[in-house]
This record gives C-alpha cells, sequence and structure tokens, in this order.
C-alpha cells in the first residue's frame, strides 16, 4: 500500500532507530524527485508542503499529483502539511487527499495548543489521517509562522507526555534548540539530553508517538546521527532543498543563456535534488528499509 499516513512508517522507524526524511517542496519535480528516489532507496518517505505553497497551487491539486505519482510506487509515501496554524486548513487539507497534518498551535498559550490540537487530531482521525503536533517553539523562519532566536522556547518533559496524552496526536515535535532556515551559527546548540528524555518519557516502554525533528538543513552528519539515535524518528529537510533548486536553475541558465527549453531546466533540476534526498536517506538510515 504506498499511499500512507505517518503511523505505521515512523512508529516502525522508532521501533528500529532509523528516521525517515520528510522532504519539503513546492513544485511537481521536486515530488518526482523524492517518488523516485524513495523507489530507487527502496525507502519509507514525506513529501510535505509548508502552507503557502499549498495554498497557491491548490491543497486538491498537490493531494491529485502526489496520487498520481505515489500510486503505483512501491514503497510507502505519506504527503504531509506542514506548520499549519489554521484549524480550518488543516481540515481543508485533509479534505482534499493529505494524508498527514501538522497543526502548529505552538505560539499560543498550552491551553490553547491543546484545545486547537485535540479539534484538528479528531477531525483527522475519522479519515485515518495522522497528525502532528508542536510544543515549544522552533527558531527562524518557516514559511509564515517567524520565531527569533531567543523568543524560541524549548520543550518541557513532562508537559510533552500531558500534550500527547490530552491531545491524542501520532507525532510530536518537540523543540530542542534546532532552527528552520540557515543555521546562524557554525554549531547550533542543541539540548540533546531534552531529546532522550522526552524520547525516554513517551516512547520509552515501546513506540507510541514517534518524535520530530525539525530544521535538519545545515546540521553536521554526527549531529543527525545522534538525533536520530536519541529517538528522532522523522526528520524535515527543507532549505537544503530550496537552495539546491534554485542554485541549480541559475547555474544552469547562466551557462545556457541562449537555450529556450524549459524541459531541460527539470531536467538538472530533477537530478540534482535527487542527489540531495538520495544522500539524507542513507544518512538517515531509511534507506533499504520499505
Ligand atoms: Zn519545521
Amino acid at each position: 500500500m504506498p499511499i500512507v499516513n505517518a503511523t505505521e512508517m515512523l512508529l516502525k522507524a522508532t521501533a528500529e532507530n532509523y528516521a525517515v526524511g520528510a522532504f519539503n517542496v513546492t513544485n511537481f519535480i521536486q515530488m518526482k524527485a523524492v517518488v523516485e528516489t524513495a523507489v530507487e532507496k527502496k525507502s519509507p518517505v514525506i513529501i510535505q508542503t509548508s502552507v503557502t505553497p499549498s495554498k497557491f497551487r491548490g491543497p486538491a491539486v498537490f493531494a491529485a499529483v502526489f496520487r498520481a505519482m505515489a500510486n503505483n510506487a512501491p514503497v510507502p509515501i505519506c504527503l504531509h502539511i506542514d506548520h499549519c496554524n489554521e484549524v480550518d486548513y488543516c481540515k481543508r487539507c485533509a479534505d482534499a487527499g493529505y494524508t498527514n497534518v501538522m497543526i502548529d498551535a505552538s505560539h499560543h498559550d498550552f491551553e490553547e495548543n491543546i484545545r486547537q490540537t485535540r479539534e484538528v487530531a479528531d477531525y483527522c482521525h475519522t479519515m485515518n489521517i495522522s497528525v502532528e503536533g508542536e510544543l515549544g517553539t522552533v527558531s527562524g523562519v518557516e514559511d509564515q509562522v517567524v520565531v527569533a532566536a531567543d523568543e524560541a522556547q524549548l520543550c518541557d518533559p513532562d508537559l510533552a507526555v500531558e500534550f500527547v496524552d490530552k491531545t491524542g496526536i501520532d507525532l510530536l515535535a518537540p523543540a530542542i534548540g534546532t532552527a528552520h532556515g540557515v543555521y546562524k551559527t557554525k554549531n547550533p546548540v542543541l539540548d540533546f539530553e531534552r531529546l532522550a528524555t522526552i524520547a525516554g518519557k513517551i516512547n520509552g516502554r515501546g513506540p507510541k508517538t514517534p518524535l520530530v525533528i525539525h530544521g535538519g538543513t545545515g546540521l553536521t552528519e554526527e549531529t543527525v546521527k545522534k538525533l536520530v539515535s536519541l529517538g528522532g524518528s522523522k526528520f524535515n529537510v527543507s532549505t537544503e532543498l530550496k537552495h539546491r533548486l534554485l542554485d541549480t536553475t541559475h547555474d544552469y541558465l547562466v551557462a545556457n543563456r541562449d537555450q529556450y527549453d524549459p524541459g531541460k531546466v527539470d531536467k538538472v533540476v530533477l537530478e540534482a535534488i535527487s542527489g540531495v534526498i538520495g544522500k539524507w536517506m542513507d544518512l538517515l538510515g531509511s534507506s533499504g528499509r520499505a
């Protein structure tokens, strides 16, 4: 069954201590790169879109192309809406055919975060769609969500347990110090111990609610492996893919300014992005796991 929600693939990843890449796309060439690389690497995979490109192209259009591409793929593939901070748009994406929905109400106080997250979880679960919630805030810029580094709040482990229980979410994104965009420092301060504590409290007696790491771009390979070994089983990668897409397009156009064949740009972009995705699948340990 290639088209799945995120629950089963991530419970398996949590149990077997690897992570599944969640790769951000804004167009269908990128989506094609994700699907084809997953098939080639025999890897489970999550395709994710931010809210702005989802609204721009239309959630039903993304979902239809996803279905057309993923339907015959021999690996589990999930379509995820990332950092959606509007309950109504979460529901629209669920109705349109997304199979995993992230409600990000982390900027609200704890009780309101629970209330909104619970509402989305209850709605999505009637359609067998899994739900990701966030506790604490991830700094940086992710689409329409902007959080200053000094205002980012890390996730409290005890509240994380309460949050999971009261919302019924399937996946938890605990803020542990990773950031969106390009890291401004070479050695971002990550709270590994906090991640280990949260993983122990939530999944210590067997995989229950897989943990999500946001802000993959720019972390060293060693850091990524450590985050996975401590219990991160969904790993979001966005900025690196955006940079590769635009840099590759720019370089191609500069080198071939007399050509007017968009199909050739698509081809070099597809190859370049596939390379990045394949590298991440190997690093996260998901290759060969489908
Ligand atoms: Zn994120």
